[in-house]
C-alpha cells in the first residue's frame, strides 16, 4: 500500500488533534467577539486571555507582552517596521540583520533599504552561524534594530542570540536607542526559547510550525518597548494590533504552546534520533554527500544534505512520486531555479547548492518513516546521477 510520509515539518505541521479539540467550541457555540461586553464576548475574551498565558508560559514572558498576529510574517513586519516608525527622531536609522534570515525578515529589510534606511547583512561562515565580533563591528551610532533569527529554517543552525541580547542590553544601559528582534519561528518547540535568557526586546513566533493552524502567530514585545502599530483599527491587543482577534486560531496557538512546553524534551529527543539515523545511514550508504550547517549548534529536527551532481528539485519530485515529502531551499523566480541563498551563504558552490535537500522531522514521524525513506533514497540519487549531464564530475566527497 502506498503510504505518504511527511518530512517537511519546517514548512508546516499537521494540526495536533488536541489542538483541534481545544479550538472546536470557538468555531461553534462560543463564537463571541472578545470586544463585546455581554456573556458571549466575555467567554471569547477569557479564551484569548488563557491563550496569552499559555504562549507567555512557553517563552517565559508576561502575558501582556504577547501581541497576537496573523502569523510569523506579520509578527516580523510589526517588529521591524513598528520599531523604526516608533523612532521618527533618529536620523539615518540603521538595521543589522543576517544573510540567512527568512524572507519575512530579509524582504522587509530590503524594502526598507529602498526607502532610504541603511541595512547591514552579517555574513555566516561555513557553519551557518553569525559572529558576535561581526555584529559589534557593524553597529554604528545610528543602529536602531538588530534582527537575527534564533534558528535558521533551512539548515537549523542556532544563532548566538543570548550574546546578541547581552550586547544590545549593554548598549541600552549606556543610553543608546537600540532594540533586538529575533525570529524564533523555527526554534519554538524544538529548543528552549526564553526571552529572559535571550535578552531580546521582540520575538516572533508562528502557530502552524508547532501543530496549530495557519494564519495565527504572535509577537513578544518587552514591557516598555514602544511599537508603532502596522494594522490600525480597533483597540485590540492594547492598541498594538487592530482587528477582531481570530479567537479559534488563538486558542489553538495557546494549546499548542502548552503541549510544546510539556513535551519539549521528549519531542527534541525523538526528532534527534530520527535525524541522526538518517544522517548516519546517508553518510555510510551514499557517495558524494555533504551535510550543511554546524554539527552541534543546530535544531534537533532538521537535516540538510547536499547530493553532488543532482538537482535538488529532481530528487524532491522523485521522492514525492514515491510518497515522501521533503523540500529544497530554492526559490523559483522568473522561471529559473535559483539555488538556496542560505546554502550559498555557507560557501557551497553551485553544484552543492543546487543539490541541497532539507528533511525536517516532527511529532508525528516514526522510525519506519526514516527506514522507508532510506530504502528509496540511494536508488533515487543513483538514478538521477546516471541521468545527470555532469555525472563525469560526480561522486567526489
Ligand atoms: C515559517 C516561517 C516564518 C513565517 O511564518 P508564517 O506564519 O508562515 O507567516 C517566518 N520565519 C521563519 C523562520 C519561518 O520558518
Amino acid at each position: 500500500m502506498f503510504r505518504r510520509i511527511y518530512l517537511d515539518n519546517s514548512a508546516t505541521t499537521q494540526v495536533d488533534p488536541r489542538v483541534l479539540e481545544a479550538m472546536m467550541p470557538y468555531l461553534t457555540e462560543k463564537f463571541g467577539n472578545p470586544s463585546s461586553i455581554h456573556f458571549f464576548g466575555q467567554e471569547a475574551k477569557s479564551a484569548v486571555d488563557k491563550a496569552r498565558h499559555q504562549v507567555a508560559g512557553l517563552i517565559n514572558s508576561r502575558p501582556n507582552e504577547i501581541v497576537f498576529t496573523s502569523g510569523g510574517t506579520e509578527a516580523n513586519n510589526l517588529a521591524i517596521r513598528g520599531i523604526l516608525e516608533s523612532q521618527p527622531a533618529i536620523s539615518n536609522p540603521h538595521i543589522v540583520t543576517s544573510v540567512i534570515e527568512h524572507s519575512a525578515v530579509r524582504n522587509v529589510c530590503e524594502d526598507l533599504e529602498k526607502r532610504g534606511f541603511s541595512v547591514t547583512y552579517l555574513p555566516v561562515y561555513e557553519n551557518g552561524i553569525v559572529k558576535l565580533e561581526d555584529l559589534e563591528a557593524a553597529i554604528t551610532e545610528n543602529t536602531v534594530l538588530v534582527s537575527i533569527m534564533t534558528a535558521n529554517n533551512e539548515i537549523g543552525t542556532l544563532q548566538p542570540v543570548a550574546g546578541i541580547g547581552k550586547l544590545t542590553r549593554e548598549l541600552r544601559s549606556q543610553g543608546r536607542k537600540i532594540w533586538f528582534h529575533t525570529d524564533a519561528v523555527q526554534a519554538l518547540g524544538k529548543v528552549p526559547v526564553d526571552v529572559e535568557e535571550i535578552g531580546c526586546d521582540l520575538l516572533s513566533l508562528s502557530a502552524h510550525k508547532i501543530y496549530a493552524p495557519k494564519g495565527v502567530g504572535a509577537l513578544y514585545v518587552r514591557r516598555g518597548v514602544r511599537l508603532h502599530p502596522q494594522n490600525i483599527g480597533g483597540h485590540q491587543e492594547r492598541d498594538r494590533r487592530g482587528g477582531t482577534e481570530s479567537v479559534p486560531n488563538i486558542v489553538g496557538l495557546g494549546e499548542a504552546c502548552s503541549i510544546a512546553s510539556d513535551e519539549l524534551e521528549t519531542a527534541a529527543e525523538s526528532s534527534r534520533l530520527l535525524r541522526d539515523r538518517l544522517e548516519s545511514a546517508v553518510g555510510e550508504d551514499i557517495q558524494g554527500v555533504v551535510f550543511n550547517g554546524d554539527r552541534e549548534r543546530r535544531l534537533p529536527n532538521i537535516a540538510n544534505i547536499s547530493f553532488t551532481s543532482i538537482e535538488g528539485e529532481g530528487l524532491l519530485i522523485n521522492l514525492d512520486m514515491q510518497g515522501i515529502a521533503v523540500s529544497t531551499g530554492s526559490a523559483c523566480s522568473s522561471g529559473t531555479l535559483e539555488p538556496s541563498p542560505v546554502i550559498r551563504a555557507i560557501g557551497r558552490g553551485d553544484d552543492l547548492a543546487r543539490g541541497a535537500i532539507r528533511f525536517s522531522f516532527g511529532r508525528f514521524n516514526t522510525y519506519d518513516d526514516v527506514e522507508d525513506l532510506l530504502r528509496l533514497l540511494s536508488s533515487c540519487v543513483k538514478n538521477l546521477r546516471e541521468l545527470s549531464p555532469a555525472r563525469t564530475s560526480s561522486a567526489t566527497k
